[in-house]
């Protein structure tokens, strides 16, 4: 077939409608498969070169004004399923992690109840190591499926990954993908996990600018610290470039209070950093990650 005419293939497609902050540049090519077996044989399709990213609900990403000079890959409504396999759960890496943390209360584990709120894919949760209130990715993988480059699948473990808070490292160094999760979780109850999901929720409402375009927390906590009471404790709540605001609500989001454009949510966060190091001494580590060329 002509590549031109695949159906799941865009030119120039605006990462501001793929991405949570709905803001910045566009992709010079992206690709939704129709399945697991598509994105391998598109995958042998491109030029041994081309810049390859994975992009599951973009809840922890941004792509400067200038756009992403590479081919973007959705997983999102692209790589779906998930099953009980006797003591694990398989989950596709394009499946919501709200949707995992709920199956697998459905299904009488517990456990996983803190993934409710993580507003990414199990792709994205797997790469990021997501976790909160206690919880990690990483704690519950029995193994993972990923892809290279050639198109060809793995089966991996955890012993294969350098893996750490927010971080994630195939040791061989080599360009994988994640394709689909193996999780355990322990035995629960049905009625505790969901009433735990709502509490957790409810959590998250009150502290967190859900109202309003952000992308999680921007930096990850230091040791023994939290980064939003350091860039509270600079006075930078609110501080404002162009649409880009330190949200009031929780000085670790950054918001899209309009209009914002990556270079704004950019400036926002160098400001931030260099605020934080200079007043406190401490270097803050983006926990977002920013891709592309400015405009
Ligand atoms: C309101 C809000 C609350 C949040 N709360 C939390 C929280 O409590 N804890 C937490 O850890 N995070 C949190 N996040 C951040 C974010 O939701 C997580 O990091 C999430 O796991 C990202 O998943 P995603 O599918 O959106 O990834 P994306 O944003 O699409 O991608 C993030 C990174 O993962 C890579 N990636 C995506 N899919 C794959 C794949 N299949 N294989 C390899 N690499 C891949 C991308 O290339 C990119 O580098 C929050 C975000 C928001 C907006």
């Amino acid at each position: 077939m002509n590549m031109s005419e695949l159906p799941g293939l865009r030119q120039d497609e605006p990462m501001s409608r793929h991405v949570s902050w709905r803001a910045g540049g566009r992709a010079r090519q992206a690709y939704q498969p129709a399945d697991v077996a598509d994105l391998c044989s598109f995958l042998r399709t491109l030029p041994p070169h081309e810049a390859i990213l994975f992009v599951g609900l973009g809840s922890n990403l941004l792509v400067r004004d200038g756009g992403f000079d590479g081919t973007v890959l959705f997983t999102h409504r692209a790589l779906n399923g998930i099953d009980v396999q006797g003591s694990t759960v398989l989950a596709a890496a394009g499946v919501p992690s709200p949707h995992l943390a709920r199956f697998i209360a459905k299904h009488g584990g517990s456990g996983a109840e803190w993934l409710a709120g993580v507003p990414g894919t199990i792709g994205g949760a797997l790469a990021m190591n997501a976790g909160c209130y206690g919880g990690e990715t990483w704690n519950h993988v029995v193994s993972v499926q990923t892809v290279d480059r050639a198109g060809d699948l793995r089966e991996r473990t955890g012993a294969d990954y350098e893996i750490g808070y927010r971080h994630v490292r195939l040791r061989t160094g080599s360009e994988e993908w994640f394709v689909s999760g193996r999780f355990q979780f322990a035995q629960g109850e049905e009625v505790a996990s969901r009433a735990r999901i709502r509490e957790l929720l409810k959590k998250r409402v009150a502290s967190q600018p859900l109202h309003l375009p952000n992308a999680g927390s921007v930096f990850r906590n230091p040791p023994g610290d939290h980064a939003a009471r350091l860039i509270e404790s600079c006075g930078l709540k609110g501080f404002t470039v162009g649409g880009a605001q330190v949200s009031p609500k929780h000085s670790n989001f950054i918001v899209n209070i309009g209009d914002a454009t990556a270079r704004d949510i950019e400036s926002v966060i160098d400001h931030v950093e260099a605020t934080v190091r200079e007043r406190t001494g401490v270097t803050l580590v983006r926990e977002v990650r920013i891709v592309g060329e400015a405009a």
